[in-house]
C-alpha cells in the first residue's frame, strides 16, 4: 500500500463503506494560501481568518454541481470589519479583508464584533441564491455551521483551521437520494461526526487529506475519489474597474480627474493597478467606451 499523504492545494471527496449515505471531504491549502494573502500586508491573525474563508469556500464549492461563483463574507462592526472568499467552480479563489490599522487583538470573537455573515451562490445560469446568519459564533467554522443548521436541509459540519501559511479543514454532509434533496439513509454519521470532533487545529493544517482522513475515520473504510485542484486567481480586468468608475455617474468621474491628474483603482484581491489619466476621461464619459479587447 503506498503511503498515505497530506494534500497540497486540493479538495477530495471521500464515500466510507461503513458509514454509507455521507460525504467526508477534506481541503488544504499551502502555495495558495500563501499566494491568497502574499500582496496584501495582512497582520498574520487576519490572514489566516482569509484562508479560513477560502477554504470554507473551496469545500462548499466541490459539494454543489453548479457552473459560477460561490462568495462567503463576513461584516461587522469589530476591528476586521469585512473578510470576503470567492470561489468558483473552476476552482478559482480570491480573498480580502478590511481591518483596522492599530489592530491587537487575536481571539476570533475580539477580532470580528457584531454583524452577519453571508454565503452565496451565483450560477452562470439560474437564479442566485444567498444566506445569511448572525456572526455570533467562535469562529469560521462556527459560522458555517451555523449556516447549515439554517439553511440548509442536508447536515453539514465543517472543521477549519490556518496559521498564515497553510490552512486545512474537513466537512462532513449527509448525501441527497438520487435527484432529489431527501436525505438518504445515513448510518454512522453519528460515528464520522464524533470522530471528526476529535480533529486537532494543528492535524487540519499539516495532514487534511488522505493522511488525515484515514487516520480518522479508517474504522469506517474510506475511499478516496480523485482530488480537485484550487488556486489563486482573480477575476479583474481594466474593463471591469472602468465600469466601477463610470458607475459613479459623469458628474462625480469629471470631480475625481480635476483633483488629480491620474486615477487609480487597486484591485483588494489581488494587488493589481489601474490607473487612468486625462486622456481616458472622454471614453469613461462617453455612451460607448471601448470595449475590453482594446483596453492595455
Ligand atoms: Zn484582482
Amino acid at each position: 500500500m503506498t503511503e498515505l499523504t497530506a494534500d497540497q492545494d486540493v479538495v477530495r471527496r471521500y464515500l466510507c463503506d461503513q458509514a454509507p449515505g455521507s460525504r467526508v471531504v477534506s481541503a488544504r491549502l499551502t502555495e495558495t494560501a500563501r499566494a491568497l494573502v502574499a500582496h496584501q500586508q495582512m497582520p498574520p491573525q487576519v490572514a489566516a481568518l482569509c484562508q479560513e474563508m477560502s477554504l470554507a469556500a473551496s469545500l462548499l464549492t466541490s459539494c454543489l454541481k453548479f457552473e459560477g461563483e460561490m462568495t462567503i463574507q463576513a461584516k461587522s462592526d469589530g476591528p476586521v470589519s469585512l473578510l470576503v472568499a470567492e470561489c468558483t467552480s473552476d476552482g478559482q479563489l480570491r480573498t480580502t479583508a478590511q481591518w483596522d490599522p492599530e489592530l491587537s487583538a487575536t481571539t476570533f470573537r475580539e477580532l470580528v464584533g457584531e454583524g452577519y455573515f453571508a454565503v452565496t451562490v451565483d450560477p452562470k445560469q439560474g437564479e442566485r441564491y444567498q444566506g445569511i446568519v448572525a456572526l455570533d459564533a467562535d469562529s469560521i467554522g462556527g459560522c458555517m455551521n451555523q449556516y447549515f443548521y439554517q439553511s440548509e436541509q442536508l447536515a453539514t459540519e465543517m472543521w477549519l483551521a490556518a496559521d498564515g501559511t497553510s490552512a486545512g479543514g474537513l466537512l462532513i454532509q449527509r448525501l441527497a437520494t438520487e435527484g432529489g434533496h431527501q436525505p438518504t439513509e445515513a448510518a454512522g454519521l453519528d460515528t464520522l461526526k464524533a470522530l471528526a470532533h476529535t480533529v486537532l487545529a494543528e492535524e487540519l493544517i499539516v495532514d487534511a487529506g488522505p493522511k488525515l482522513v484515514y487516520r480518522l475515520f479508517h474504522e469506517l473504510k474510506p475511499r478516496q475519489f480523485e482530488p480537485w485542484p484550487v488556486y489563486f486567481g482573480c477575476s479583474c480586468s481594466k474593463a471591469r474597474s472602468a465600469r466601477a468608475i463610470r458607475a459613479l455617474g459623469a458628474e462625480d468621474v469629471k470631480r475625481l480627474f480635476e483633483d488629480q491628474k491620474e486615477v487609480r483603482v487597486d484591485c483588494h484581491f489581488c494587488g493589481q493597478v489601474y490607473e487612468y489619466d486625462q486622456a481616458d476621461l472622454e471614453w469613461l464619459l462617453s455612451d460607448q467606451p471601448p470595449g475590453s479587447d482594446t483596453l492595455q
